[in-house]
Order: structure tokens, then sequence, then C-alpha cells
């Protein structure tokens, strides 16, 4: 069994537990396998065992993946920040984003969706700044329903719910119970069903709070290496 296969189940277990711990059931969490600057060979791996989702932050690095892997029918979350000139590629190719918070950005994924698949609009979440975090994108929660009213005149998008990543240095537990009000106080009129929050060092933490997708990666893949940061290039601006 190669390490990639035995850290899932592990993974996988982690979260059955701690969604057992929080009365939840484990089918309401959704594993997402963050597999930014691993190469197509370890996801190969990672489908043999089942899983299908899986999260990426640099687009460049990401089309290669997703070209490569076509036949084997993957679900592809785009989780970086995103740029307004890589709209398009992103809407055409991936069939969830997680880290929206301007209408901007909101539209142009709309219009670029509209334009390739019109009948099947690109999943969203939007990010939310949960802990005032200057170094983090993301909305101020009192900025969530303004945005979440503006997308739902967007016919190229559905908005399916919230998404946060912790600074390093929170303490993960009351940011995810902040993050899970939020959702709970506007989920059921906006007819939300995603909650994306929890990733490896946290995860069964979000799922105490609430999570319905965790992002999950260096315990899955191991340790990366990752690109040095630039300005001008999504596919080598550092990750959070
Ligand atoms: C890299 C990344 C993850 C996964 O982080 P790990 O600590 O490796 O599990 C999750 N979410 C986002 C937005 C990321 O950029």
């Amino acid at each position: 069994m190669s390490h990639i296969s035995h850290n899932l189940r592990t993974v996988r277990s982690q979260i059955q537990h701690a969604a057992e711990q929080a009365g939840r059931q484990p089918r309401d969490v959704r594993l997402i396998a963050v597999s930014k600057t691993q190469p197509a060979s370890a996801i190969h791996r990672a489908f043999e065992t089942g899983q299908r989702d899986y999260g990426e932050n640099y687009l460049q690095d990401a089309l290669t993946k997703v070209s490569t892997l076509a036949d084997l029918q993957l679900t592809w979350h785009f989780i970086g920040r995103i740029q307004s000139n890589k709209t398009r590629s992103i809407a055409e190719h991936f069939q969830w984003v997680h880290t929206v918070d301007r209408e901007k950005i909101a539209r142009r994924l709309s219009d670029a969706r509209l334009a390739t698949q019109p009948e099947t609009p690109l999943n969203v979440c939007l990010q939310v700044n949960i802990d005032d975090d200057a170094s983090k994108s993301g909305l101020a929660p009192d900025a969530v329903a303004d945005l979440a009213a503006q997308c739902a005149e967007l016919t190229g998008i559905r908005v399916r719910g919230l998404m946060t990543i912790l600074a390093q240095s929170e303490d993960p537990d009351s940011s995810y119970q902040r993050m899970a009000a939020l959702y709970q106080s506007l989920a059921p009129q906006q007819g939300w069903d995603t909650l994306s929050m929890g990733m490896s060092g946290d995860y069964a933490a979000a799922i105490h709070a609430g999570s319905t997708m965790v992002r999950v990666g260096t315990a899955i893949f191991g340790p990366r290496i990752e690109p040095i940061a630039s300005g001008s290039d999504t596919t080598l601006e550092r990750s959070p």
C-alpha cells in the first residue's frame, strides 16, 4: 500500500470519528484532497482508493493535471486566490470555486461559465475572513449577505455556502464556531448546503463546529515544496 492510500484511510477514519463525536453523519462531510504542487501520479494513487474531489491553488499547475487526468472524471475545486484575468479558465475547467470574495470576480466567473457551460452553473463558496487577518483574503462577516444578494442575480454561478482559511495562530475552535454561526444565520434563507473549512492540522475542530467540506493536503500527500511568490502569475503565488 502506498503512503497516499494509507494516509487517506487514516484521514477518512478521523473524519468519521470526528463526525460521530459531534453527533453528525460522516457522509455529510466531504473530503477535498488538496493536490496543489503534487504530480498527477499522486492524484492517480488517491483516485485508486476512491477519492474523487481535488483542490488546487495554482492555475497553471492545475490545468496540466486537469487535462492529463481528464479520463478519470474528477471533481476539481479551485481554492487559490483568483486573479481577474484568470476567471475564464477557472470557470471552464473547475466545478467548484471556494474563494470568491468580490462581486467583480463573481460576475466574471458567471459570464465565463455562461459562455462555455450554460447548462451547469459553477458551484461557488464565498470566502470569509473570520479572524480579520490582514494577510488573508475574504469578506468581512457583515459583508457576506450583500455579496450573496449580488451573486443571486448571476445565473452562471450558484452560491453553495461559505469558506474560510484560518490564521495560523488563532484558536481554531472559536473561529470555526463563529463561522458556523454565520453560516447557520444565512443558510436556510439562501438555500446553502456547504461550509468549507478545516485543513490538515485542524479538520477535526472544523467538523465539530459543522464543516461539510474539509480541504486536506499534507496529511494525505505529505509535505510539498511551495512555489516562490510572484506578483504576476497565479501559478507562482504563495499559498496560505
Ligand atoms: C493548501 C491549502 C489547504 C490544505 O492545507 P494542508 O495544511 O496541507 O492540509 C486547504 N485550503 C487551502 C485554501 C489551501 O490553500
